[in-house]
This record gives structure tokens, sequence and C-alpha cells, in this order.
């Protein structure tokens, strides 16, 4: 078997200065957006086609060498380090729009372009790709985490919005999954399985996405609850009525608090519903005036109304720069965010538990969440080096996965599963997660693709 230094030089001799060993770019690619240490890994490699990629994993495989996706570099679970070492596979440079086909109403992508990209190159068409997770992901990383985030309400999550992908395989083969058909009843959905196998079964160098209508009108609001439960109970009768919400997301009194101090908003110190709703002129008008009723019998108060485009950017910039935000708010701690997502019946007394148990615990830990979904979020807030703290967070933190499960949920709902989440994986899935492992070792035996997440002894 070569050596790594072999292989590390057999890569640069494909990819020039593309393959970068510099510490400063080693590091950059070794940390997170979360609480994880750094991990860097050996060497960075900015391919430009699928070629190369499967040239790259056809040298790393052959060493033994780790091989890592890189996207944006936003994921929360520490997914995208490299505790072994390796070669993180940076798609910047295949962040192309390859082809639109507004009649089909897909588009195939490379895997570097960003949401945000992406999007202001189909604004011409009068189509829009709507999975929004806040942050300005790469396509190949939202896939790859299943992502969705504050429009899966309305439009789902990753895994209904991939239609096709490449995939270059962990011996270099590359493999083409899906069509650009609405639907198919051909075999195992492999489209599926590399939806959400945060890299740990192959590099996907192509994605083929659903695209979706700009609605003709949009309008947003932001209302106040006396009680955490009546906001949740709020969002339970809604989406039990059938008004189709585009995004409604609950932000606890912490949060907005924060967003007072770090967005300088003057929300009243409650908990609250941001809500959008997307359709006709005349269908939005009737599905708000529904919601205000409705909240309203749960206690909400002060609504605010944002119908023009550039109010709305700025609720849902706040919304989005809530981690940021909050973060500012506390200065001297780190956060440990997590999220969980539970059946719709559930979530108030999941979202009030853990309330509960973070405000005894004496901890800032804000809650924000795409209700909708069953899916919230807290932000722990131990102080940076306070060993007692980081202790109370990190249990606090396995309290809300052990509450998903109990309450028939599960230990994510978006964020996946990384390095931080595969404690629980055996408590979620039981043997299934032994038939993930099976999985892998098919596709995958030598153990290269992103190792150490997601898996079984990976
Ligand atoms: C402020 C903030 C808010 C967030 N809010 C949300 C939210 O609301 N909803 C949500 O879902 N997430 C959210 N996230 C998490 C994050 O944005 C998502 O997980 C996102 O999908 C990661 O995309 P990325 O391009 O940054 O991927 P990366 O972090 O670069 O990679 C993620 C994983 O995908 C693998 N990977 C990347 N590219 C490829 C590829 N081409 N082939 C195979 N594997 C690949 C990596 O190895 C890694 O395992 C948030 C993050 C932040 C910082």
């Amino acid at each position: 078997m070569p050596t790594t230094a072999a292989a590390l030089d057999a890569l640069t001799d494909l990819l020039g200065d593309r393959l970068n060993r510099s510490q400063s770019d080693r590091d950059l690619h070794g940390r997170s957006e979360s609480h994880f240490k750094q991990m860097p890994p050996d060497a960075v490699a900015y391919p430009e086609s699928t070629a190369e990629v499967a040239e790259i994993v056809k040298i790393c495989h052959g060493a033994g060498l780790p091989i890592i996706g890189w996207g944006a570099g936003t994921s929360l679970e520490g997914h995208a380090l490299a505790p072994r070492g390796g070669v993180t596979v940076d798609f910047s440079r295949m962040a192309k729009v390859l082809d639109i086909v507004p009649e089909d109403m897909v588009v195939s992508v490379q895997p570097g372009v960003t949401r945000e990209a992406l999007n202001t190159e189909l604004r011409a068409t009068g189509l829009f790709f709507p999975i929004d997770p806040g942050a300005n992901a790469s396509i190949g990383g939202m896939a790859s985490t299943r992502a969705s985030g504050t429009t899966a309400v309305r439009y789902g999550t990753m895994r209904s919005n991939v239609l096709g992908l490449e995939v270059v395989l962990a011996d270099g083969r590359v493999i083409r999954t899906g069509t650009r058909a609405p639907k198919s009843s051909t075999g195992y959905d492999l489209t599926a399985l590399f939806v959400g196998a945060e890299g740990t079964l192959g590099l996907i160098t192509e994605i083929t996405l659903k695209l979706h209508g700009q609605p003709e009108a949009s309008r947003s609001a932001v209302c106040a609850f006396d009680t955490m439960a009546g906001a949740v109970d709020a969002v339970i009768a809604t989406i039990q009525s059938g008004i189709p919400m585009a995004r409604i997301e609950f932000v606890d009194t912490a949060a907005a608090a924060a967003f007072n101090k770090g967005a300088g908003t003057d929300w009243p110190d409650a908990p609250h519903l941001m809500v959008e709703f997307h359709g006709s002129e005349a269908g939005v008008i009737e599905q708000t005036e529904r919601f205000a009723e409705i909240a309203e019998d749960f206690g909400a108060q002060g609504f605010r109304w944002a119908a023009k485009p550039e109010e709305r950017t700025a609720l849902w910039a706040m919304r989005h720069n809530a981690y940021r935000t909050t973060l500012q708010a506390y200065p001297g701690c780190t956060a440990i965010t997590t999220d969980i997502c539970v059946p719709i019946s559930r979530l108030a007394e999941a979202v009030e538990e853990t309330a509960a148990e973070i405000a005894a615990s004496g901890l800032p830990g804000p809650i924000v969440g795409h209700v909708g979904d069953g899916n919230f979020h807290a932000l722990l807030l131990p102080k940076t080096g306070d060993a007692g703290e980081w202790e109370t967070a990190m249990k606090l933190s396995a309290n809300m996965a052990e509450r998903a499960l109990r309450l028939g949920g599960t230990v994510s709902g978006e964020h996946g599963i990384g390095l931080g989440k595969t404690k629980y994986m055996r408590a979620e899935h039981g043997d299934a997660w032994d038939v993930m492992g099976a999985i892998k070792s098919a596709l995958d035996p030598e153990g290269v693709m992103n190792p150490g997440k997601l898996l079984p002894g990976n």
C-alpha cells in the first residue's frame, strides 16, 4: 500500500497547487461552526470535475487515506472534521448551475453551488429552490445532511427535493441515481440512501433538484403570546386546520430577548411565533386572517405584519442570524446547539419539559424551532472553560435526545449525526443501525469515506 506521503505526492501530480497542504488551509478545514475541537486533514483538494474527484478517491482509497467532503463547512455536529486526518475534498471549484429545465421545474447543479447562488441564477425563471437552512450552505452539503429549515413545513426537506445524483463511490466508480421524472418505482431508492449519508458512502458530484414556482404573493408576521404553551398549541391548531403555511417558527422569551439585544428589535419579553404565507394575493390574505383568528384564541397579541419584500427579508434575516445574534448576546460563552424533532401532537410537552429543565439548570439556553415540523433547537451556553457548566450543558443536550425518543421522535430533525450524535444511534435505530453498518461495509469496505461519523464502529 502506498504511504500517505506517496499518496499526497500523487495528488499533487494530479492537481498541482489545487492540492493545498498549508497549515492555514488545513486548520480552516479542521474547524466547525460548533463546539468541537479542531481536527485538521493532512491536505485539502480542490477538484474541478467529476473525473478529478474519481482520481482523488482512487488515490486515497489505494493508500487507505480518509476522504472527507466539504461544502460550506456550516454543519453543526462536526460532520466535516478530520479526526483521522486524510484529504478533505473542497467542492468550491465545482459550483456551477449546469442545466435549468423550467418546463420540468428541475435543475442540475454541481455540489459546491450555494443555495443563495442557485436562487440568484433562478430569479429570472419564476422558479426557486425553497430549502433554507439559514446558513448559506452548499447543495452538496445540504443533500449530504438531508437538510431542511424554515420552509420545510410547506416544501419538504432535501429528502423530497432531490430527484437524482451523480456519486463517486469509495473505489472511484461513478454512478448515477434517479432520473428527471417526478417519480420512479425501479428498484432500491439509492438517491434516498445517499441523501443524508454525510459523505460516508461516496462523494456527490452532481445533484438534480425539484424547483417550485415563486409565489405570486407572500406575507409574514410576528406575534407574541402570554405563554409558551399558547404559542405551541396555536401551531398545532393551525396545522390541524389545514392552513398552508410556508414557515412557522417558534422563538422563546430568552431568544426574543437575545434578538432585542443583538438585532435592535423591541419585541416584548414573551414567546413569539414568526409565520409566512405564500399564494395568490387573495389566498394569502385569507390564510393570514384565518391564522390570526386561531392564534388570538391562544392568546396571541401585537401582530406585526410584513408584506413588503424588504420587510420580510429583514424579518427572516433576523431569524437566520439567531445563532450569531444569541452568541453575541452572551459574550464569553461557548455554543452547544442541538436539535430534536417529535410528532406534532407531543410538541408542547417536548418544548415545555425542555424549557423547564434549562431554566432549572441556571444555564442560558434560548429555544427556537421550525415548530411546524415538530422540530426545535436549544442553544446551550456554558461559560467557555467552565467544566461544571459544560457538563450541565452536555447533560441537558443528552436529556433532549432521550426526551425526543421517549416521545416517539428523533434525536435530530435536520442537523444530522456527524461526530456528536453517534452515541444516540443505537437507542434510536436498534438493529437497524447495524444494517446501516452493513451497507457501509458493502460500499466502503476499507472505511475511507468520512470515517468516525454516523456509523457503528466507523
Ligand atoms: C447559523 C446556522 C444555522 C443553521 N440552521 C440550519 C437549519 O435550519 N436547518 C438545517 O438543516 N441545518 C442548519 N444548519 C446546519 C448546516 O447549515 C447544514 O447542515 C448544511 O446542510 C451543511 O451544508 P454545508 O455545505 O455547510 O456542508 P458541510 O458542513 O461542508 O458538510 C456537511 C456534511 O456533508 C458532507 N459533504 C459535503 N459535501 C459533500 C459532497 N459533495 N458529497 C458527499 N458529502 C459531502 C461533509 O463531509 C459533511 O459530512 C445551520 C448552521 C448554521 C451555522
